[in-house]
């Protein structure tokens, strides 16, 4: 599995000092093999905290692990004061192998990019039907970040008391998109969020969605306050202007008994507002297109799949594929060169 082996951090291949009288050895994983398993729940400012059995534990990246990035949902090795008690400071020593990386570049001009959310299934794009209006256009560069990344995508269409879905709707229907359409009286009787567990139940999703969304509205249906207070969580929601890109996994509520994360995990992520894609491989978004793929093995060198050469357009027409998937997936392919807030 190196899908991801191109934007991973280094190896964890390392080698000890030379020590005297001893060959320089190779070590490769593990080490620490008493290190408990943690959980990222969020990471601020440095602080990584971390679930480890049923404790919030706070901890730091441990200079072993270099410039190789710690970010929510990582699984971890962690060592060190486990108590989770005040003041206490535990080390993550290891970050298991990742199988998604949801991930964001500063802007399309800065080539820098962050991992936002580690080893999520999918990933929930709240968008509000009135007031704000829907943006297309942040809908496809969340689709774009989702498919680059290996995540599944749904959609969560908010105020339909307000305005209809069906036009929405109907410009992802290709795309063939869980979706979930919310209105106030959902949330009043419960149904809309009674759906959204459906969907959740067992898998970890990650919410993404403009501020006057509904975003918050749905968190709070989700997750009562008793899991969201869980530990020291409470305490490291303190994101400020320059943590845009902080994250918070928080448990759904799971049967009587089970730990926390046992019926899935909901992660927000309050300053996400848009994603830079300028890291995204067209080839990994094509992977989200099963249907398309095959139909790219005719194509030149480094074909951009918009341009006369390209053999999609042969694929289409023999029938290979529905046209509407090749047109959304241009559309959703040339998001990446346009300007953010477009
Ligand atoms: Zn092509």
């Amino acid at each position: 599995m190196r899908r991801y082996s191109k934007h991973t951090d280094e190896d964890d291949i390392r080698v000890r000092p030379h020590r005297k009288g001893t060959r320089p050895r190779t070590h490769t994983r593990p080490k620490h093999e008493d290190a408990a398993e943690g959980f990222v729940l969020t990471v601020d400012r440095g602080r990584i905290t971390c679930l480890v059995q049923d404790r919030t534990v706070t901890a730091m990246k441990a200079r072993e692990l270099g410039r190789k990035s710690v970010a929510v949902g990582d699984r971890v090795a962690v060592v060190g004061d486990l108590s989770g008690a005040k003041d206490t400071l535990a080390r993550v020593v290891r970050v298991e192998e990742r199988t998604s990386v949801l991930r964001r570049t500063a802007d399309d001009n800065d080539p820098y990019e962050r991992v936002i959310v580690a080893n999520a299934d999918q990933l929930a794009i709240v968008t509000a039907l009135a007031e704000p209006e829907p943006r297309p256009r942040l809908v496809d560069r969340c689709l774009v970040a989702a498919f680059d990344g290996g995540l599944q995508a749904m959609l969560v269409l908010t105020k339909s008391d307000l305005a209809p879905a069906e036009p929405l709707l109907t410009t992802y229907a290709p795309l063939g998109l869980e979706h979930v359409v919310t209105g106030r009286e959902g949330y009043e009787d419960g149904s809309a969020a009674e759906e959204l567990r459906a969907l959740f139940e067992g898998r970890t999703t990650v919410l993404v969605g403009h501020s006057g969304v509904g975003k918050t509205t749905l968190v709070n249906a989700l997750v009562p306050e008793r899991q969201r207070t869980t530990g020291h969580v409470n305490a490291v929601t303190g994101r400020g202007r320059h943590t845009t890109t902080s994250a918070l996994a928080l448990p759904l509520p799971g049967p009587e008994g089970a730990g926390p994360g046992a019926a899935g995990w909901v992660i927000d992520t309050p300053g996400v507002r848009s994603f830079g894609l300028h890291h995204v491989d067209p080839d990994r978004v094509i992977h989200a297109f099963p249907d398309l793929e095959p139909g790219t093995a005719g194509c030149p060198r480094a074909c951009s799949h918009d341009e006369p050469g390209c053999a999609l357009d042969r694929w289409v027409a023999e029938g290979h594929a529905d046209p509407a998937r090749l047109a959304s997936l241009r559309r959703l392919l040339a998001t990446r060169v346009r300007r953010e807030g477009d």
